[in-house]
C-alpha cells in the first residue's frame, strides 16, 4: 500500500488505517479495507464510553463511501461488538461512520447538503440512492446537530404554529423565533400535550423569559401558554385572522356561483342587488368560478386581467363584491397596524355587523371574542411575515417529504432548511 495519506485523504477518513484497496472489476466498486487506528481501545457505538471487547460480532461490513470519479466506493472492516455498561454488547464506535449507519461520514454530510438544495430526483440519482435513504441520512445528521446545539437558547419572542402534513390529516406544531426567523421546534402533533413538550424542554426558567408568543387563536396554544409563561403577552397571528376572512369570501363566492348555476337559462339577473340582465347565468357561473384568484390575491398583486374580473364582479354581484371589500378590510387593519390599525378594527367590526352577510356578522363576533389578542398584536407591531413564510416553506417541504416513512425525517429536512444550521459540504466550510 503505497501512500495510506493519499487514500484517507481520497476516502474522506479519519483516525483510520488504509490496509489494502482493491478494484472489484465485477461489481464495478471499489473496496478500501481499514480499521480504526486506535483499534485496540474500543468505545461503544452508541455513547461513545470505553468497553471492553465482547465478540467479533458479525464479522465483516461495508459502508458506502462518496465516490471516486464514476465509480462506486465501500469501506470494509470488522464491526466487532463491545460490552458497555449502559447499552450492553454493541458495535464498537467507528471513526469513519455514524453508528448504525451504512453510509461514512462524508456520504451523510453530502446527502444532508444536497438535500436542502436541490429535487428530490437530484439528490437520488447523484447519489445513487432511494429517497428513504436520504430520509434517514437527514434524520441523523438533523440528529448530530441537534446534539451539539441548543435551539432552545435566548428564545423571548416566539410563534407557535401547526402545519398539515399528509393531506391534512395530520399535522406538527412549531415554534419559530421572530427575533431570528429561525424555526427552533417541531412534533407531530396539534394538541395540549405535543405544546406542554415544548415548554416541558425549553424549562421553567427559559419559559419564563418569553415575552411575546404569537399564535392562531386555538384555545389548546391560548391554556397552555397561560400555564407555562403566563408573564407572555398573546398576539394573534394577522395571517389566520386574514385567512377567516378569506374563507369567508369563499364561501360567499360559492353561495352566489350556486345561485347563477341554478337560474335556467338565465332569464333574469342573478345578482339581484344590481338588477342587470344577462342571458346567460351558466356563462356567469364559470366566470365567477375562474375568478377565484382575483379575489383571492391581494390587490397590489392582481394582474390586468384579474382586475378586470374584479370590476366585473362589482357590476354583476355588489353582494361578492362587498364581501371582498370585507376581506381586504381586515388585512388592512394589520397593515396599519398601532393605534391606526384598532381605530380601523373598530370601523370594520361596525361594518361587518351590519354588511347583512351571515358569514361576515358570525366573523365579527368571533373577532370580538379574540380582541385583547388581536389588539396585542396591533399594538405590539408583531411582524407576521416570519412565521407565514416559514409555514409557506414547511408545506412546501411536506410536498417534497413525501416518501419518506413517518414524520422525523419530514422534521429533520425542515429543520436543515429553516433552522438555521444548514450543513457544508463535506471537506469545506
Ligand atoms: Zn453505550
Amino acid at each position: 500500500m503505497r501512500s495510506p495519506s493519499l487514500w484517507r485523504a481520497l476516502l474522506g477518513v479519519e483516525k483510520t488505517v488504509v490496509e489494502e484497496v482493491e478494484y472489484d472489476e465485477n461489481d464495478e466498486v471499489v473496496v478500501a479495507h481499514v480499521r480504526p487506528r486506535r483499534a485496540k481501545h474500543g468505545r461503544c457505538g452508541a455513547c461513545g464510553r470505553c468497553a471492553p471487547w465482547f465478540d467479533r460480532g458479525e464479522g465483516r461490513r461495508r459502508w458506502r463511501a462518496l465516490d471516486l470519479g464514476t465509480v462506486r466506493v465501500f469501506l470494509e472492516a470488522d464491526a466487532p461488538r463491545v460490552t458497555c455498561q449502559v447499552h450492553g454488547p454493541t458495535v464498537r464506535q467507528m471513526p469513519w461512520a455514524r453508528h448504525g449507519a451504512g453510509h461514512t461520514h462524508a456520504f451523510d454530510q453530502q446527502v444532508a447538503w444536497l438535500a436542502t438544495q436541490c429535487s428530490k430526483s437530484a439528490v437520488t440519482a447523484l447519489m445513487r440512492i432511494a429517497w428513504r435513504t436520504v430520509g434517514s441520512i437527514v434524520t441523523r445528521v438533523c440528529a448530530d446537530i441537534d446534539a451539539r446545539v441548543d435551539r432552545l437558547s435566548g428564545l423571548r419572542r416566539i410563534g407557535i404554529d401547526e402545519v398539515s402534513y399528509r393531506k391534512g390529516k395530520k399535522f406538527l406544531t412549531v415554534v419559530v423565533d421572530h427575533d431570528t426567523g429561525r424555526l427552533v421546534w417541531a412534533r407531530p402533533g396539534r394538541d395540549a400535550a405535543t405544546l406542554r413538550v415544548f415548554f416541558d424542554e425549553l424549562g421553567a426558567e427559559r419559559s419564563a423569559q418569553l415575552t411575546h408568543v404569537s399564535a392562531d387563536t386555538a384555545s389548546w396554544i391560548a391554556n397552555t401558554v397561560a400555564t407555562r409563561a403566563p408573564q407572555a403577552v398573546v398576539c394573534a397571528d394577522p395571517f389566520h385572522i386574514v385567512a377567516w376572512a378569506t374563507q369567508c369570501l369563499d364561501d360567499v363566492r360559492r353561495e352566489v356561483w350556486n345561485e347563477a348555476r341554478r337560474k335556467p337559462g338565465g332569464t333574469k339577473a342573478w345578482g339581484s342587488h344590481a338588477g342587470l340582465r344577462h342571458n346567460t347565468s351558466r356563462g356567469n357561473a364559470r366566470k365567477l368560478q375562474r375568478s377565484r384568484y382575483a379575489l383571492w390575491k391581494n390587490p397590489e398583486d392582481l394582474t390586468e386581467n384579474q382586475r378586470a374580473k374584479l370590476e366585473w364582479i362589482a357590476a354583476t354581484s355588489p353582494k361578492l363584491h362587498r364581501a371582498y371589500l370585507l376581506k381586504e378590510g381586515l388585512r388592512h387593519v394589520f397593515k396599519v397596524k398601532g393605534e391606526q390599525g384598532k381605530q380601523a378594527l373598530q370601523q370594520w367590526l361596525a361594518w361587518a355587523s351590519r354588511s347583512r352577510i351571515n358569514v361576515f356578522v358570525v366573523l365579527g363576533r368571533k373577532i370580538r371574542r379574540h380582541l385583547p389578542a388581536i389588539h396585542a398584536t396591533l399594538t405590539e407591531r408583531m411582524s407576521n411575515a416570519i412565521v407565514e413564510s416559514v409555514n409557506t416553506k414547511i408545506r412546501l417541504l411536506t410536498r417534497v417529504a413525501f416518501g419518506f416513512h413517518g414524520p422525523e425525517p419530514l422534521i429533520a429536512l425542515t429543520m436543515l432548511n429553516l433552522g438555521g444550521y444548514r450543513p457544508n459540504l463535506p471537506g469545506r466550510t
